[in-house]
């Protein structure tokens, strides 16, 4: 009999898995296995929505696996330690994961590596699981990862995305018994945001389905449009990786079209941020391009940021979306990140870690560098833009609706106008503003130096 294990990481699907079908190649049984890591609880990263989301797609994956003839077997505790474990009871011949961008990721490969070292089991670890191109496979002459997006998307669509792989039909797991956690309940989990997605490979791939068939024809002009709601909302399904980035760009490539291709734009945007990490691990918490910045930190104004009451209705409108919903439109976390860092001056960690407290898709790669894009701390190469709060509602949220939809108290306000509430006559029960935006923006220029 021979036996692999399956690690289930960031990959909680059965499509297009190269991890679970290398291990069906290489072994006639195979355990598919999940740890609720220690390690991810004590960095907090276990954050109710992602808990609850994981919930639903580690269900989901049992269910799979369990009409395919086997099961998902949970432990928790330390991955390297209960992996090793689950090794000598199957007298598992290889294991086999996902490589992570991380450097959790990469501490958690190497603790995996030394606990195997003596026990005659191979780690294989595989490329282009969590993303649809593999951090190193394109870089620039000399260099181990891009710095700039444009010429890394030159190459990334020059490369070209790996073949998709099918769901295995069977599965055998080894003879005797195998002892297994309950999986966890979503219905368990305190504190979730009341309008949570579901996980799951099942919704994921459903939502795939009418995304490519449907409101993708309208990405290239809608995706701004922040009353349109006009994205796929597949980003905690690529972060659990219930949804397959690589089978994703394949199938957006195939229907084409404009709304298509700007759509893999993005995919390789995810791709990006991703061998940005992969190659500079401390990006997560460190500045990629330090600014010499001395950052504000006033707590009223973090604390009305954070509750949406800044008196800016589009920044509070998305950080209420986050709220409720456990994830925010692109055009607002880039409007409630740039208020944050650019307008208040406070530093961008303090706003990446409340992302990650709330966001279903939190995901260190998107979030910190991205979080670093706005703060003109990482790869934008306009550092010192800011955005306009009142500019780009005007622009994205042109009727209001956006704001109306998510702030109450301005829902007595017509058209634009809401935008602006310091404008209107009658009494709103809404906050003035925390910061005059002149003189936001003279203080920021000051501190880069631009004045
Ligand atoms: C401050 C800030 C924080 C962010 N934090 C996260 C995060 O924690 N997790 C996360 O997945 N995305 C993050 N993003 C990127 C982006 O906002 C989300 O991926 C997107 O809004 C998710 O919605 P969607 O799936 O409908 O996206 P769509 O517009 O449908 O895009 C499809 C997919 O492309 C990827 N994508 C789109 N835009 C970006 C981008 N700018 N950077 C990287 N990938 C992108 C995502 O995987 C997304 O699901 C952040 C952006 C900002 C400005």
């Amino acid at each position: 009999m021979n036996v692999a294990v399956v690690l289930f990481t960031s990959d909680l699907r059965l499509h297009d898995n190269p991890v679970l079908r290398s291990a069906l190649r290489d072994a006639d049984r195979v355990v598919p296995l999940f740890v609720r890591d220690d390690a991810v609880h004590r960095a907090g990263f276990d954050a109710p929505n992602r808990l609850a989301f994981l919930a639903d797609c580690l269900a989901d994956l049992d269910a799979g696996l369990r009409k395919r003839g086997g099961r998902l077997i949970v432990r928790a505790g330390a991955v390297a330690k209960e992996v090793r474990r689950l090794v000598e009871e199957t007298g598992a011949g290889a294991v086999h994961m996902a490589a992570g961008v991380s450097g959790y990721a990469a501490r958690r490969e190497e603790q995996l590596r030394t606990a195997l070292a003596d026990s005659g089991c191979e780690l294989r670890i595989h490329d282009a699981v969590v993303t649809a191109l593999a951090p190193g496979r394109v870089v620039p002459a000399g260099k181990d990862h891009f710095a700039v997006f444009t010429p890394y998307f030159r190459r990334w669509e020059a490369a070209g995305v790996r073949g998709t792989l099918t769901a295995p039909r069977t599965l055998r797991l080894p003879d005797g018994e195998l002892s297994s956690d309950p999986l966890p309940a979503r219905n368990d989990v305190k504190e979730v945001s009341p309008a949570l997605a579901d996980g799951g490979e099942g919704a994921g791939r459903k939502l795939v389905t009418s995304w490519l068939d449907g409101d993708m024809g309208d990405y290239a002009d809608g995706h701004d449009d922040l009353a349109g709601d006009a994205t796929s909302r597949l980003s905690p399904h690529l972060h659990f990786g219930t949804v397959s980035a690589a089978e994703l760009a394949t199938r957006a490539q195939e229907k084409g079209g404009p709304g298509g291709e700007a759509f893999v734009r993005q995919l390789a945007w995810r791709d990006f941020h991703h061998q940005v990490l992969a190659a500079r691990h401390d990006a997560s918490w460190s500045d990629y391009r330090p600014r010499r910045d001395r950052w504000r930190s006033d707590e009223d104004e973090i604390t009305a940021w954070k509750t949406g009451r800044t008196g800016y209705p589009v920044v509070d409108a998305a950080m209420r979306q986050l709220a409720h919903e456990g994830w925010m439109h692109n055009r607002g976390r880039l409007l409630a990140a740039s208020f944050l860092t650019k307008t208040l001056y406070v530093d961008w960690r303090v706003g990446a870690r409340h992302f990650l407290e709330l966001l279903v898709d939190g995901d260190i790669a998107n979030n910190q560098l991205n979080w670093q894009w706005v703060a003109g701390t990482g790869t934008d190469t306009r550092p010192n833009r800011v955005l306009n709060p009142v500019a780009q509602a005007k622009r994205y949220d042109p009727r209001g609706d956006y704001v109306r939809r998510w702030v109450p108290e301005l829902a007595g306000v017509e058209g634009a106008a809401v935008h602006e509430p310091w404008k209107v006559k009658e009494r709103l029960d809404y906050p003035e503003p925390v910061v005059d935006l002149g003189e936001a923006r003279a203080r920021f220029e000051r501190a880069r130096g631009l004045d």
